[in-house]
């Protein structure tokens, strides 16, 4: 017998950005002699907004908040799962088969996010309440495509079948004509950072003539479409044996084979310094770093290193070359990005042209009243010498 629904009175000042569709309740927010158990709907109001919400007891965010009208079933669940899909159908006409089918609180189911690679889907709960919801995602994927298995990728990196059959030791997936292999078991995220994906097109398209310097490589990504764009040389560089190896593999698997595509397993501010010592030049340089600031208070520090790093990177790159840069925080802001990104060029006595500036593709929305889920940044800029 589901117990009944508890309504839980707030602060009428959080009403504004509720309203606007703020999914987050921390728990500073919640009266202290507020109880339920974890994963339970509570009904939420504050000043005129009414919500419905899931309580957890163990995340800093205490309340999601999923719907105004009522509370969530199957159903209304499955209709999220669909609507997402459908987003995502100019992608799968383009032949791309892994993509990011749910992308949480862009696609209005807070803390869920699912990815696809071909005929698997991979599922990350960010909440222990959330797993009330996941049979009903589950059926929800299941409802529409046919998919071969649906795994949950946990915290500590294991993985679980929620339905189908157990994954391949790596999936075959396509991105705009460039085969990757995806390792659902152990790859990083859910498998690849699938948010690149028209940030890797664009550097294919840059790339035909070019020696071109890819720094945080990973599997490969940013380097395979490089090199189908006709680049010369193309260095990738990371510090994960692992990940330099699927990325050769990925390599191979394109049919790209040459001497001049090289793979470095190092660390990429070593590296740098060893190419510098060497007078060593590109023409693109891609520099993707992993987030160094998870929480705000790790943010000063992480800039100051950010700074350096895109320093060391851009002595690099042959003046009126270019420089690709990413960030995946959402500690760092589009405006402090370029900022960081000025302050490097300026230590390198470069300028730096902005061409190009994106955020998230299509199958990483973000809601217009969650500010927060706008965390990717990348630049490509023409560098100058000072003159
Ligand atoms: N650009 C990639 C994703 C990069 S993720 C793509 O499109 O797929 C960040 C990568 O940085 C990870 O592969 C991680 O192994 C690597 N990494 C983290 N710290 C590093 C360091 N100090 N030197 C080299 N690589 C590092």
């Amino acid at each position: 017998v589901a117990p009944a629904l508890k309504t839980l009175t707030l602060a009428r000042t959080l009403a504004p950005s509720l309203s606007r569709g703020h999914p987050w309740i921390y728990r500073d927010n919640v009266p202290k002699d507020f109880g339920a158990e974890s994963g339970q709907w509570v009904r939420v109001r504050a000043g005129e907004f009414v919500g419905y919400a899931l309580w957890d007891t163990q995340s800093p965010i205490a309340l999601r908040v999923f719907s105004e009208l009522g509370v969530p079933d199957a159903t209304w669940v499955a209709r999220r799962v669909r609507a997402a899909h459908d987003l995502r159908a100019a992608l799968r006409l383009d032949g791309v088969t892994a993509y990011r089918w749910l992308n949480g609180e862009g696609d209005g189911l807070p803390g869920l996010v699912v990815d696809r690679y071909g005929d698997y889907a991979v599922v990350a709960a960010y909440a222990g309440s959330l797993e009330s919801v996941l049979p009903w995602l589950v059926s929800g994927l299941l409802e529409c495509e046919e998919l071969a298995g649906i795994v949950r990728r946990r915290d500590d990196g294991s993985i679980e079948l929620l339905a189908g059959s157990e994954p391949p030791e790596t999936v075959l997936v396509e991105e705009y004509g460039v085969r990757m292999h995806a390792d659902l078991r152990h790859g990083q995220k859910t498998a690849l950072f699938l948010d690149q994906r028209e940030n890797r097109r664009t550097v294919g398209a840059r790339s035909s003539g070019k020696r071109v310097l890819n720094l945080f490589s990973y599997t490969g990504g940013f380097s395979l479409c490089a090199a189908r764009g006709g680049a010369t040389r193309v260095v990738s560089v990371d510090v994960s044996a692992p990940a330099m190896e699927a990325a050769r593999r990925n390599f191979h698997e394109n049919g790209l084979t040459s001497p001049s595509f090289e793979f470095e397993v190092a660390d990429v501010f070593d590296d740098v310094e060893a190419r510098r010592a060497r007078q060593e030049s590109f023409d693109l340089c891609i520099c993707d770093p992993p987030s160094f600031a998870h929480r705000h208070e790790q943010r000063e520090r992480a800039l100051a290193a950010y700074e350096r790093l895109h320093a060391q990177a851009l002595a690099l790159v042959e003046p009126s070359g270019f420089y690709a840069a990413s960030s995946c925080t959402g500690q760092v802001t589009p405006e402090l990005f370029r900022q960081v990104l000025a302050a490097a060029a300026r230590r390198a006595k470069r300028r730096l042209q902005i061409v190009h500036d994106a955020g998230q593709p299509l199958d990483h929305p973000v809601m217009a009243g969650h500010p927060e889920g706008r965390y990717l940044k990348f630049m490509v800029a023409r560098v100058q010498k000072l003159v």
